[in-house]
């Protein structure tokens, strides 16, 4: 979920928990029955099925496919009610604290997988939107992804807890059905603390990541392994830094990339960790780095791309840094992957992104 302390996780959690209890004496009890399979990926139980209320506005549905998948845990009791009621009376719950207590439009993420392996749509049309292959639903799952990353929330609570092998099974087909649709590679599924300052999805959880990535790769294909982000602080300067303040550059500060890291360098990193819900230390990590680190491609221009021209030339592929991603840039960019081992595509993606920044 998108909370990001301990104290709000714990005030969601009781609220949520006091909801589900309601909704328990309301509906009937869990019927027992297995998940619900199908060939090319699970069944998922749109909105209308669960008796989902109808958005406060109508959901933004945008005209760009889904980048990557943000896997989060619900940070609600690991209940031993395995059926479809409880899975469809969690939907109904999470909507109701969502829309009344965070004042959301509707659902913050697009698909729930219950402790039963039940899979429920969240935001209305994220179903349809996955079907498309080229649209995602504008979410409410992670700062600063919510317009390319699709939100998946599991039930429960996974910081001293495994998830449930059923569960666990649901959430690889899941991942698979959703890489398939959008042409997501396997390392581009994340956990929630990547990007925001959450211990979401739980340190269990987040620990099963790498397996996730690679029983997802084993089924479609490409590497699994996530991306590598350098440590850079106060007192670093180099070329790496001079990247990184580009990339600050293009989200809105006013710093002179002299690849020096300063005060001011570090006020901006600061100041960006604060806009995207990271953990504010001023040190450009993991989180700063993969919100910073947006794909950029031939037609792109601004200062994210001058980073990519900075470093291609200190990396030996020298080129001009004018900010304009034309075809010479594309070929130099293709030649480097080339280079590091990675498909040659010419599109700077967060793997490219990383060992441009290595
Ligand atoms: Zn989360």
């Amino acid at each position: 979920m998108t909370t990001p302390t301990a104290r709000m996780l714990l005030r969601r959690r009781s609220l949520l928990a006091g909801a589900l209890s309601l909704g328990a004496a309301l509906t009937t009890l869990g019927t027992g029955a297995g998940r619900a399979w199908a060939t090319d990926g699970p069944l998922v139980s749109g909105c209308e099925a669960w008796g989902a209320r109808a958005p406060k506005s109508p959901v933004k549905v945008l005209a760009t496919g889904a980048q990557k998948i943000i896997v989060h845990h619900t940070a609600t009791d690991n209940v031993t009610d395995y059926g479809q009621d409880h899975a469809f009376a969690l939907a109904r719950a999470m909507q109701t604290y969502q829309m009344d207590k965070e004042g959301w439009i509707d659902t913050g993420q697009h698909f729930t997988i219950s402790r039963g392996a039940f899979v429920t749509e969240g935001r209305h049309g994220s179903l349809a939107a996955l079907d498309s292959g080229t649209r995602i639903v504008e979410s409410a799952h992670c700062t600063g992804q919510n317009t390319v990353a699709i939100g998946i929330e599991n039930e429960g609570t996974y910081i001293a807890e495994e998830p449930r092998p059923e569960q666990y099974a649901v959430l690889v087909d899941l991942c698979v059905r959703i890489c398939r649709q959008y042409g997501i590679r396997p390392y581009q599924i994340y956990g929630h603390r990547d990007f925001n300052n959450t211990e979401c999805p739980g340190d269990r959880l987040y620990a099963r990541l790498p397996q996730l990535r690679a029983d997802v790769a084993a089924r479609i294909g490409g590497d699994p392994a996530a991306p590598v982000w350098p440590v850079l602080a106060t007192g670093e300067t180099g070329e790496r830094v001079r990247a990184l303040q580009y990339l600050l550059v293009q989200r809105g500060a006013t710093i002179t990339p002299d690849g020096a890291f300063g005060p001011a360098t570090e006020g901006a990193v600061r100041a960006f960790q604060k806009q995207i819900e990271a953990g504010i230390d001023g040190v450009a990590g993991k989180q700063t780095w993969n919100q910073l680190c947006a794909p950029v491609a031939q037609g792109a221009a601004g200062a994210a791309v001058t980073a990519v021209q900075s470093r291609l030339t200190d990396l030996g592929f020298a080129t001009t840094a004018d900010g304009v991603f034309g075809p010479g840039t594309a070929a130099l960019v293709t030649a480097f992957q080339g280079s590091r081992g990675l498909p040659g595509d010419g599109v700077v993606d967060a793997r490219t992104w990383s060992r441009l920044i290595a």
